[in-house]
């Protein structure tokens, strides 16, 4: 009886893991992320943004950028600095625009970061390239984030002294 029973949940479990694994299950990587590289896709988000079709919280904005607020702020001071031009990640952009696009965006940085007033307690910059980068919009984009400490730079720090040691 109990090898009967044993017998049972043994098969049980065999058929119940090979039935999960045939599951499409969300993998992070795949469904939520994007690439860094390939064609500029004209539907994605910031460009609807870009073409007011999709409306933002600007809180800056020349001629070869626009800066708005995170949607999902993860900061107290949360905005999000994009090119106007037509740039997936980093990599073409610092192939192919323009030394006026590039100069353009990094002063817009710090112009930003003094408007937002963050220029004083500080702040971090960063972009995310492709799958493992986590990028989740083909518009080449950097996080302006502050108005309190960020847990990369202390994440940073730990890791630092982890090598000093
Ligand atoms: P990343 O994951 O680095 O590609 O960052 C994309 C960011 O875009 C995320 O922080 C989102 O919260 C933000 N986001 C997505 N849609 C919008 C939107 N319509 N307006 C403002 N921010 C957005």
């Amino acid at each position: 009886m109990l090898k009967s029973i044993v017998l049972f949940f043994t098969v049980l479990f065999v058929f119940s893991s090979f039935a999960l694994s045939t599951l499409p299950l969300k993998s992070h990587a795949s469904t939520d992320t994007v690439s860094a590289i390939g064609q500029y896709d004209e539907n994605n988000i910031f460009a609807k943004i870009l073409r007011k079709e999709v409306s933002a919280t600007v809180v800056f904005e020349n001629e070869f950028v626009l800066a708005f607020e995170d949607i999902h702020p993860v900061k107290p001071i949360h905005i999000l600095v994009i090119p106007k031009g037509k740039y997936r990640s980093i990599l073409d952009f610092s192939e192919k625009a323009s030394d006026i696009e590039i100069s353009a965006l990094i002063r817009a940085l710090g112009t930003i970061a003094k408007k937002m007033k963050i220029a004083q307690d500080g702040f971090s910059i960063m972009s995310n390239s492709g799958h493992d980068g986590g990028q989740t919009v083909p518009h080449l984009h950097f996080h302006l984030l502050g108005g309190e400490k960020v847990a990369w730079e202390q994440t940073m720090r730990s890791q630092k002294v982890d090598i000093d040691n």
